[in-house]
């Protein structure tokens, strides 16, 4: 078998998708590449020449794993935040990184070519690639979006000394309806294709410290990620199965010690922003809700020594109060 067919069966058993292309330097992306990027460490050069990350880079390989998993909230009446699906179960980053050094090692072992694998927090932008990699085309909600994935799906990629039959383009399929844009309820996107990551809840519920009130609105109950603007675009992604549950009762999220906190978030996505993170969006949640069930929840933090959870209680508080 040669590569492409190697990759072409390991994908389909995997239920992922996957598209090639060269390691040739990010030139078409240079303005992208100069701006800051939340999150991210590396100099704008390592952005744009993936030879500097693997010595003699020729070939990438992008794999997409798909996260809509349409988790239904429970219908009680407890009071529930929401997190992004992605976000539910064992962290993405991890199932990644599994998979493409499993298809890595399939390809390249006992070769001379050699790769280096990341998801997320590698050198180069995991859009940039999968763009170069036709695993689909830029869509006007800022995500990549593929036909059988809609625009729901981690991207994760393979940098390597071998060099790859690029895969052929794919057809666009956003046509600026506009509809993610006028779902954002932050803003943060534009009908020009323009995105403020400052404002966006995704980046937000990630943010350390005090939200300023102006944002806290837009946050609604998120308390990790948004998906709004890729849920509503109406190239449907397939669904996906996995158990889990993307609505944490606030009460209980409240409760947890450091300790639990970590037992049950630990080896989620989650698990890297800490607990306080959290919790203040869960406040924030509450406030959102507008439900005077949570007055005295929120209150135990009003005197909380972090300020952020003072801030975010306070506002809470003073939302539910509203509502009478
Ligand atoms: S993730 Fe949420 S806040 Fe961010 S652009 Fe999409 S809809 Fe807007
Ligand atoms: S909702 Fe419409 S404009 Fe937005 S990404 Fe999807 S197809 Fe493009």
């Amino acid at each position: 078998m040669n590569l492409r067919d190697k990759i072409e069966s390991f994908t389909r058993e995997k239920g992922v998708i996957y598209g090639c292309g060269s390691a040739e330097p990010f030139y078409e992306y240079a303005d992208t590449l100069s701006r800051t990027v939340p999150f991210v460490n590396y100099r704008a050069e390592e952005r744009m020449y993936p030879d500097l990350t693997l010595a003699g880079a020729k070939g990438l390989i992008a794999l997409g794993l798909s996260y809509n998993n349409s988790y239904e909230r429970p219908q009680d009446d407890k009071l529930y935040a929401a997190l992004s699906e992605g976000a539910v179960g064992e962290d993405y980053h991890t199932v990644m990184i599994r998979l493409l050094n499993e298809l890595a090692e399939l390809l390249f072992k006992g070769t001379e070519y050699k790769y280096r694998c990341f998801c997320d927090t590698g050198p180069l932008s995991d859009a940039l690639v999968a763009l170069r990699c036709s695993l689909g085309c830029a869509g006007l909600n800022h995500a990549v979006i593929n036909e059988r994935f809609g625009s729901m799906f981690f991207i994760g990629y393979i940098i390597t000394t071998a060099e790859l039959e690029p895969t052929n383009k794919p057809q666009n399929r956003c046509n600026n309806c506009g509809i993610c844009v006028k779902a954002c309820p932050s803003g943060a996107l534009g009908y020009d294709g323009s995105f403020n990551y400052e404002v966006c809840v995704a980046y937000l519920t990630q943010k350390k410290g005090i939200i300023p009130d102006e944002f806290k609105q837009a946050m609604g109950t998120y308390i990790y990620g948004c998906d709004i603007c890729r849920k509503v675009c109406p190239i449907t992604p397939e669904p996906v199965y996995t158990s889990g549950c993307a609505y944490p009762e606030i009460a209980e999220l409240l409760n947890l010690s450091n300790r639990e906190f970590q037992g049950r978030y630990g080896n989620t996505a989650i698990g890297w922003r800490g607990k306080r993170t959290i919790v203040r969006n869960a406040l924030i949640a509450l406030g959102n809700l507008g439900d005077r069930r949570g007055i005295a929840l929120a209150e135990r933090f009003l005197t909380d020594n972090a300020e952020e959870l003072r801030d975010a209680a306070a506002w809470a508080v003073k939302q539910m109060k509203k509502e009478d």
